[in-house]
């Protein structure tokens, strides 16, 4: 290794350490359901994406086995080649049912999709007014766009419009474009989207709505913009399938000529392969489940409630959450990596949240229920909660 290299990896690693940011990743030696094996024991797990429990559910690993029976492991190439499989096909048509737009298209994760959609369409050429705590994956695919990022204050309406006023009114840009999270995964608030589509029409901005944390949660499960009702508002909805939906994935939603376009222009579509056949014949019917019933959707939001009632009632503080994401709020970046490593002493898996991911200072154990976590799960939860809580002074 050269030395240049070695020395910055060795001065910024210890760095990281020295101030309780260098995040350990514990292998987990099983499925990601409501409890997790991790270093040989058994934890109530609260970290998980797998809003609905979709990740283990026996009809769609039934469903994965016989489509990699059928078509194997594999895709073998890129949707433009021979990659789409009539597999991928039936999935975006049922995506499209889902979110009740003309059309979809399916990415390989979200984080690509972000990166993949944001840039077939902005150039140097344009602007983005972007939620100051949009996701990661959205701040990459703006700076890949190279178009100007305007950021403005989180949620704060008179921020965005006075910037999208000036944005249009400088001419200096071809198109604009406003961009935000439909759930805020750190803080489990909704976006204002009511708000941003009054302003998006008032400016001729064009709306872009990720809904990773929001789709099979919110609006009965079929997300963020259908719960305001504005499936016809919002040009861009984008969705994972990593989360409620339980595998892999990302998708665009919107308009058929929107969708034609990012078919030819948008690069993870045109030069990365296609997801895998188990994943995509898994996907498909896992959204079939959550068109069909919402009996997944109304168990997770029963538990999301008691969660957020009880620790709420223990005196942690929760945040403004809206949604079953529950943040503890800690603060300090080193007691929160020292209240998550004693609940999982304990027997709770619930990962410490901080810098980058969160801004210094407003370190954080997130709490993620799912429709698959019992009461007495909850309830065990809970008191390991109030025993560690007390102990390390977070809780009276
Ligand atoms: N967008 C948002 C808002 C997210 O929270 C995430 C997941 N952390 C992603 C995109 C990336 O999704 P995926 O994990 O499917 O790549």
């Amino acid at each position: 290794m050269s030395n240049v290299l070695n020395n910055f990896l060795t001065e910024n690693l210890d760095a990281l350490k020295n101030q309780g940011l260098y995040n350990e990743i514990d292998p987990v030696e099983g499925a990601n359901g409501a409890k997790i094996l991790v270093r040989g024991s058994e934890l109530i797990n609260l970290s998980s994406n797998n809003y609905l429990g979709l990740a283990t559910n026996p009809e769609l690993k039934q469903i994965a086995k016989d489509a990699i029976d059928k078509y194997g492991v594999g895709a073998g190439a890129v949707r433009t080649i021979n990659g789409t499989l009539d597999l991928h096909v039936k999935l975006e048509q049922k995506l499209a049912e889902f979110k009740g737009t003309e059309a979809t298209i399916s990415y390989q994760s979200g984080f690509n999709c972000n990166m993949a959609a944001i840039s077939a369409v902005m150039d140097k050429n344009d602007a983005i007014l972007s939620d100051q705590l949009n996701h990661a994956s959205i701040i990459d695919g703006c700076r890949l766009s190279k178009a100007k990022i305007i950021p403005f204050n989180h949620s704060d309406m008179e921020d965005l419009r006075a910037k999208a006023k000036q944005a249009t009114e400088s001419g200096q840009y071809n198109k604009v474009m406003v961009i935000t999270d439909g759930v805020f995964s750190m803080d489990g608030d909704i976006a204002k989207l009511p708000e941003i589509v009054e302003i998006a029409k008032e400016f001729d901005l064009i709306t872009y709505v990720d809904d990773a944390h929001g789709s099979g949660v919110t609006g009965k499960g079929k997300g963020t913009v259908k719960h305001f009702g504005l499936e016809k508002e919002i040009d861009f909805q984008i969705g994972t399938l990593s989360k409620a939906i339980g595998v892999v994935g990302g998708y665009v939603a919107g308009k058929k000529n929107l969708i034609d376009w990012l078919k030819v222009r948008s690069r993870p579509f045109l030069f990365s392969t296609a997801l895998p056949p188990g994943d995509v014949a898994a996907i498909t019917a896992a959204v079939q489940m959550i068109i069909d019933s919402t009996e997944l959707h109304d168990k997770l939001w029963e538990n999301g409630d008691y969660l957020k009632a009880g620790l709420s009632k223990l005196g942690f503080d929760i945040g403004e959450s809206e949604t079953p994401i529950t943040p503890c709020i800690i603060g300090d970046e080193k007691l929160t990596q020292e209240f998550s490593k004693r609940l999982f002493e304990e027997g709770v898996y619930a990962k410490s949240i901080v810098f980058p991911t969160v801004p210094k200072g407003t370190g954080r154990v997130r709490n993620m229920p799912t429709a698959a976590h019992t009461k007495e799960m909850l309830d065990e939860a809970l008191a390991i909660y109030e025993r560690v809580g007390k102990e390390l002074g977070v809780i009276k």
